[in-house]
């Protein structure tokens, strides 16, 4: 695996969520299901020759993250919605992750705010510069149209079956950061808010990812595992799942066996918007792969 593989391979998913990106915009209508949407973006995803590298994330006004519906969801877009597409591709391993906002509503200025943000951000990658430089970017274009980044949501590295990895790359200035190198393959994730600027943990979750998998002695804990152990680190969706009882998930969960993702809120209740990219670093620049 090859620095040069790593950059292929990343660039492949890449082109497929391109395509994925813009067939499931057009499916975010008022009275269509979640379900609908992120079912069609996963198998699409597989369909193009890649997998997913998490569920689709469907998050919607003041949720940030996290959110994907559960079996049988039976949830719709509504009138007025700020949806956040959230999703990722892999091929090997090697992630890419995008995400955009769909306005349902009349919030032009919080998607335009994230979107910009982004795009400085872009702008401003080459070798060599700090990631400190890239918070410093973020947060002055988002407060220039008036709103708050999320300070504890994070744009992050990728590496092989690893979707949030080194260096993490804050969405405000910070004093230091990490220098990015030539070939470092990174997202970069803006989010703003017309709130307080912070996410906390709501109780629904429905991600999760093996991060210990040490013998278990239940047999339908075994069974599971086996399931899920085709997503080696990733994150899958309990939905995905054909053997599945809570019970067992939340004993694995504080076994320390799986990690939970409960989805993330804005602690203000304010609305959120997000756009990503996964970008390659370049001597002079950055190669967007979404
Ligand atoms: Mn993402
Ligand atoms: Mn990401």
């Amino acid at each position: 695996m090859s620095a040069s593989e790593a950059i292929e391979k990343t660039i492949k998913a890449g082109k497929v969520l391109r395509q994925v990106k813009e067939e499931a915009i057009k499916l975010i209508k008022p009275g269509v299901k979640l379900l609908e949407v992120a079912e069609f973006v996963e198998g699409r995803i597989v369909e193009l020759g890649a997998k997913p590298a998490f569920p689709c994330n469907i998050s919607i006004n003041s949720d940030a993250a996290h959110f994907t519906p559960k079996k049988g969801d039976e949830r719709v877009f509504k009138e007025g919605d700020l949806v956040k597409l959230d999703v990722g591709a892999h091929i090997d391993g090697y992630i890419a992750d995008t995400a955009i906002s769909v306005d349902l509503g009349d919030h032009n200025d919080l998607v335009k705010a994230s979107e910009e943000a982004l795009k400085n951000a872009i702008d401003a990658i080459h070798a060599g510069i700090d990631t400190a430089e890239l918070g410093d970017v973020i947060e002055s274009t988002i407060k220039e149209f008036g709103y708050k980044p999320i300070i504890n949501l994070t744009g992050h590295g990728l590496q092989r079956w690893i979707a949030h990895a080194p260096p993490t790359i804050y969405n405000f200035s910070t004093k230091k950061g990490v220098v990015l190198e030539e070939g470092m393959i990174i997202a970069i994730e803006p989010f703003a808010t017309n709130g307080v600027g912070k996410v906390v943990e709501r109780s629904e979750i429905e991600i999760f990812s093996l991060i210990n998998p040490k013998p278990v002695r239940m047999k339908l804990a075994r069974e599971m595992l086996e399931e899920i152990k085709q997503y080696r680190t990733l994150p899958f969706a309990k939905r995905w799942l054909n053997r599945v009882s809570d019970f067992v998930i939340n004993k694995l969960v504080r076994d320390g066996v799986l990690r939970a993702y409960p989805v993330l809120t804005e602690v203000g209740k304010g609305l959120v918007s997000q756009a990503e990219h996964t970008v390659v670093v370049e001597e002079d620049g950055a190669r967007i792969v979404t």
